[in-house]
């Protein structure tokens, strides 16, 4: 049975290289009728940070990548943070050194160092020489008794260890010629990441590991420690890295690839994952817009993702949300209104009662200002766009134009045009508006900004056709109406 995982370090956000690699590990499983699994790996505590795995979880969460077993839901391999499965990494490390497949290394950090310096003047590698595979069991007993510090270390054979990557075929890397023996196990006896996560993978059965490209390097010291145990080898699969539209390689400080921001942002969950599927590859169907989890179950095929490099393109994570959005309108518009109401309240909590929408009045904006291509996400109803519907004209405001224009006949003229209106479109109130302008004998610039003003107050803003839309027809009249009055 299919079992994998995703095993974040809590010392950043999650982003999108890390929803990327959940995302490919939660289709395989689902499609495979597998588990998974969630494990924090949190050995490195200086670098964790407070709180973030319960947030890395959360923000999977809220992306729809549900785990089978987690920390937070628990399971029966758990526990499912790696800081709590100190005492499994003590007893698997003895039976290394028993079967003399790891050695202690008494080597100081002062020896290390002269040793990289060494090969940087070389302009090498830095390798270190396996000095201490040699020790004798006396010496080492001796040293122990001194209490002299000391890291566990792998005997890596001088063989090109290679494996088979389900993505990029077959691998090599000789680690043992390049960088030594590696560390299983650190002076303060916490274990590498490298000893953890193999020790881990095994015992929580997982089978296949779909991780970023970044560890397609250290696979083969992992390959190492499965035979030094005698253990099952899962199968392997390196992800191609993410870069950003330009080619440059994603930074953590980068707000728009955070997945906590793009929520924030107002992104549908489901356009910030399709932005991620169109990066790697992977799904039998090159047209993945629109599309949900389930269906990307359903079109995922491991060997269909592509072995190098892609980029992202924001343009696409607007129109997944443009798409999810006019989807949502019509598959569950309750829900939608629902969110956009809450948004608009929570922005605008004293304005939102001095013009009450209505649930017709979201639709009737989200549908114009989708047809218009004026809203691809929910928070542009919460920008500078939108000022419009809570903003009105001052009476000095209107005098100004009462120079060049008869204001009263004119508003009210308009006022009672518009009302007779049966099909209230942009259009339609576009062509009222023009042939008013013309029998009245006004240039644009003084009649649309005559109007605009008395219906928002404001001299810049949409064209007054649009701000009838955004408005509506009731809200419309009432504002031509008590401009005048
Ligand atoms: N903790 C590693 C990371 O943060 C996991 C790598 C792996 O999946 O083996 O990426």
């Amino acid at each position: 049975k299919v079992r994998v995982r995703f095993g974040p370090s809590p010392t950043g956000m999650l982003h999108l290289g890390g929803l990327r690699t959940a995302l490919y590990n939660y289709v395989f499983a689902k499609a495979n009728n597998g588990t998974f699994i969630i494990r924090i790996e949190d050995t490195d505590q200086t670098r964790c940070i407070e709180g973030m795995s319960q947030k890395l979880e959360n923000d999977l969460k809220w992306a729809g990548l549900i785990p089978d077993e987690s920390p937070k839901i628990g399971g029966d391999y758990g526990p499912y943070l790696q800081s709590q499965r100190f005492d499994l990494y003590q007893n698997e490390i003895k039976k290394l050194l028993d079967n003399h497949s790891a050695y202690h290394c008494f080597c100081s950090s002062k020896r290390l160092e002269l040793l990289r310096k060494d090969a940087a003047r070389r302009g090498e590698q830095p390798r270190y020489d396996n000095k201490c595979r040699n020790l004798t069991s006396t010496e080492v007993r001796e040293r122990h008794e001194r209490g002299d510090p000391f890291v566990v270390r792998l005997k890596m054979e001088s063989s090109n260890e290679s494996f088979e990557d389900l993505i990029k075929g077959p691998i090599s890397h000789n680690v043992a010629d390049i960088e030594g023996d590696p560390v299983l196990l650190k002076t303060d006896k916490f274990p590498t990441y490298h000893f953890a996560n193999v020790v881990d993978d095994h015992h929580m059965k997982i089978t296949h590991v779909l991780r970023g490209d970044e560890w397609l390097t250290s696979t083969p010291k992992h390959v190492m420690l499965y035979k030094a145990f005698g253990w099952e080898i899962p199968k392997f699969a390196h992800l191609p890295l993410i870069l950003n539209r330009n080619g440059t390689k994603l930074s953590k400080r980068q707000n728009d690839i955070q997945v906590e921001y793009l929520r924030q942002s107002g992104y549908f969950p489901e356009a910030v994952i399709n932005y991620v599927t169109k990066v790697g590859g992977g799904f039998k169907s090159e047209n993945l817009t629109g599309l949900n989890i389930s269906d990307l179950i359903s079109l995922f095929d491991v060997k269909l993702i592509k072995s190098n490099s892609g980029r992202l393109d924001p343009r696409f994570l607007e129109e997944s949300n443009k798409k999810q959005l006019v989807k949502k309108l019509k598959d569950d518009r309750q829900t939608l209104v629902a969110k956009a109401k809450k948004l608009m309240e929570e922005t605008f909590p004293v304005k939102c009662k001095s013009f009450l929408l209505s649930e017709n009045d979201y639709v009737r904006i989200l549908e114009w200002g989708i047809s218009e291509g004026r809203v691809t996400n929910l928070c542009e109803l919460v920008g500078p766009k939108f000022n419009i519907l809570w903003s009105v004209p001052t009476s000095d405001q209107l005098k100004e134009f009462s120079k060049v224009i008869d204001s009263e006949k004119v508003l009210h003229d308009c006022k009672e045009r518009l009302k007779e209106l049966n099909v209230f479109e942009q259009n339609v109130v576009l062509e009222v508006l023009r042939c008013h302008m013309k029998e009245e004998n006004l240039s644009p610039k003084h009649y649309m900004s005559f109007i605009r003003m008395s219906l928002c107050g404001l001299k810049k803003a949409a064209p007054v056709a649009e701000i009838l839309m955004v408005l509506g027809k009731n809200e419309s009249i009432n504002r031509l109406q008590s401009a005048f009055q």
